[in-house]
Order: C-alpha cells, then structure tokens, then sequence
C-alpha cells in the first residue's frame, strides 16, 4: 500500500516569508506568483489563521510549510503557541534550517522541531 505524505501532513503557513534566501525555494516563488505577501524576505504573521487550529478533527500541522521557525518572533511564538495548547487533538511540526538562531523550548509532547539540511 503507498501513502503519499501530502494526504497525512496539512499546511497551516500561518507565517509567510523566509529572510534565508535559498537560491532554490519553491515558497518564494509561489508567493510571488499568488502574491500571497510583498516581500517574502520580510516574514508576516498571518493571525486571521489561528482559527484554524480550532478544527475538532485531529490534523499533523506542518507549520513552517513557507517560512523558517528561525525568523517567527516571540510575540508570534507565544500567540500561536498559547492556542496550541488548547488543541491538544493535533500534532504541530516546526522546521528550520537555522537551530542556532533559535532560543526556545517547550515541553509539548505534540510538538515535533525539526532541522532541514
Ligand atoms: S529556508 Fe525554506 S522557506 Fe526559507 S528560503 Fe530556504 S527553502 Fe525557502
């Protein structure tokens, strides 16, 4: 039986844009040819989609899915972070390329952090 991963893992992008430049970023350009955000350089929260973390039908969330955990701000990490915990029914997958810019931790068993090389 072949399962594709799309069909198991969900997009939330609830932050657009990635100051790391990745000659190759299939993000950028689909940002640039829905024009989803100005300057995909400059991350931006996306907080009208919060909401969706309410959904009752548990979900793995790729959160990082067009932007780098590295660049989410404090003030983003604790909002979304906040309504992460009272959505326990899902699981939240964070990616970045750049562990050593990020200063953060949490003891959410649903939380899975990952480094992409
Ligand atoms: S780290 Fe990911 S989102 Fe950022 S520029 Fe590179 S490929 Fe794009």
């Amino acid at each position: 039986m072949t399962i594709c991963i799309k069909s198991l893992i969900k997009n939330m992008n609830i932050v657009v844009g990635c100051s790391i430049g990745c000659s190759y970023c299939y993000a950028r350009n689909n940002c640039r040819r829905f024009h989803i955000t100005d300057d995909f350089s400059v991350p931006e929260y996306m907080v009208r989609k919060l909401r969706i973390i309410d959904t009752p039908k548990p979900h793995v969330w790729l959160m990082t899915g067009i932007s780098d955990f590295s660049d989410w701000k404090p003030e983003w990490n604790a909002e979304i972070f906040r309504r992460m915990k009272s959505n326990p029914q899902h699981a939240y997958i964070f990616l970045t390329k750049c562990p050593d810019k990020i200063s953060f931790s949490t003891d959410d068993e649903n939380v899975w952090m990952g480094v992409t090389v």
